[in-house]
C-alpha cells in the first residue's frame, strides 16, 4: 500500500501532523522507534500547555496515544535509518512507500555520561530550567554547563530556588558577558569552575552529587545545560551547523516533499506548542498538495 504521507516520530509535532492528515482522510503511517509522547515523556509536570493546569510529562504521551488509536490512526514502532526516492514517490525504510514525508524527530539531550543518570531524569534530573523550575522552590540546585544555555538557566533558577551551584569544567563562560555578569551579581549563584560531577547520589530523587575533587554538594536538582543534538541523521539537505534541519515557512525542507517540524528543525523556541504548531500548518499545507 502507498501511504499519502509517512510521519516520522511521534512527539506532539508528528502526533498534531497525524491527527490533521488522518481527520482529512489521509492515508497516514506513523513511525515511532521508542514512545508515542517523545521527549515530554520526560517532564515531571507541564504547566504551560493551554486548557492543562499541571499534567504529568507521561500523560501528556498517554493521551496522545490514545487520541492516534481513537482515530484509527497506523502506527509502527520502528527506527527510520532511510528516506529514498523523490517528491510522490518515497520509500522508508526499504520498505514504506509514500507520496510525502514528515520529519518530526526531535532532538536528544547531551548527557553527562555518568551511572544513575537515565534513573534520576524526571526525578531530580532535568534538561530544561523554564519547564522544570518551579518544581524546586526554595531548594539548593545543581546547573551544569558554560554556555548561554546554563547561563540563563542559572538565572531563571536564581529566582525560585534557594541556591543555585553553576558548574562548568572550563576556567571560563562560553556564553555572553551580559549574561555573565548577571550572574556576578547574583547572591545566591556559586560559581565552580574547572569543576565537573563524577556520581549523582540518592534513593529515588536526587540527594546530593559528587564532585571531581570528592566534594559532595546536597541538591535536589541538576540542570544539564551541555547541549542538544537534533535528531536529523536520515535526512540528507539542507541544515545549519548544528544539524538542525532548515525548512521554509510551509515546513518544507530542501527536498521537495520532504517536510521537517518541531524541535528538529531551525527555530527560536523549542516547546510544545511551537511543536504543535509546526505540525499543523505543515500538515495543511501537504493536504493543499496532495
Ligand atoms: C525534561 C523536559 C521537560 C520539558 N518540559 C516542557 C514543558 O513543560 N513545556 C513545554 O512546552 N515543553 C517542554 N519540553 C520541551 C518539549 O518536550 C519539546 O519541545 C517537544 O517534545 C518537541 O516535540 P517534537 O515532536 O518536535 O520532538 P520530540 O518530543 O523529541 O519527539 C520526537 C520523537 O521522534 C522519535 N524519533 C527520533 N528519531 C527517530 C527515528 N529515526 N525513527 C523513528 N522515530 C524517531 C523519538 O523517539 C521521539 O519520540 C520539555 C523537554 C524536556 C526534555
Amino acid at each position: 500500500m502507498k501511504y499519502d504521507v509517512i510521519v516520522i516520530g511521534g512527539g506532539i509535532a508528528g502526533v498534531t501532523a497525524s491527527i490533521y492528515l488522518k481527520r482529512a482522510m489521509k492515508k497516514v503511517l506513523l513511525i515511532e522507534s521508542k514512545q508515542i509522547g517523545g521527549e515530554i515523556l520526560k517532564a515531571d509536570k507541564v504547566e504551560n500547555y493551554p486548557a492543562l493546569k499541571e499534567v504529568k510529562g507521561y500523560e501528556l504521551g498517554l493521551n496522545m496515544s490514545e487520541q492516534l488509536k481513537s482515530l484509527d490512526i497506523e502506527v509502527i514502532n520502528e527506527l527510520v535509518t532511510s528516506i529514498d526516492g523523490s517528491d510522490n514517490n518515497f520509500i522508508i525504510n526499504n520498505k514504506y512507500e509514500c507520496k510525502k514525508v514528515i520529519i518530526a524527530t526531535g532532538t536528544s539531550s547531551n548527557r553527562l555520561g555518568l551511572l544513575n543518570e537515565d534513573k534520576f531524569i524526571g526525578k531530580g534530573i532535568s534538561f530544561c530550567a523554564t519547564c522544570d523550575g518551579n518544581f524546586f522552590k526554595g531548594k539548593d540546585v545543581a546547573v551544569i554547563g558554560g554556555g548561554n544555555t546554563a547561563l540563563d538557566s542559572a538565572i531563571y533558577l536564581s529566582n525560585i530556588v534557594n541556591k543555585v551551584y553553576l558548574i562548568h569544567r572550563r576556567d571560563e563562560f562560553r556564553g555572553e558577558e551580559s549574561k555573565v555578569n548577571i550572574i556576578n551579581n547574583k547572591d545566591n549563584i556559586e560559581v565552580l569552575f574547572n569543576t565537573t560531577v563524577k556520581e549523582l547520589k540518592g534513593n529515588d530523587f536526587i540527594e546530593s552529587i559528587v564532585l571531581n575533587n570528592d566534594q559532595e554538594i546536597n541538591v535536589s536538582g541538576v540542570f544539564v545545560c551541555i547541549g542538544h543534538v537534533p535528531n536529523s541523521s536520515i535526512f540528507n539537505g539542507s541544515k545549519d551547523e548544528g544539524k538542525y534541519i532548515i525548512t521554509d515557512s510551509n515546513y518544507e525542507t530542501s527536498i521537495e516533499g520532504i517536510y521537517a517540524i518541531g524541535d528538529v528543525i531551525v527555530k527560536e523556541v523549542r516547546q510544545l506548542t511551537t511543536a504543535a504548531s509546526d505540525g499543523t500548518i505543515a500538515a495543511t499545507n501537504i493536504l493543499k498538495k496532495l
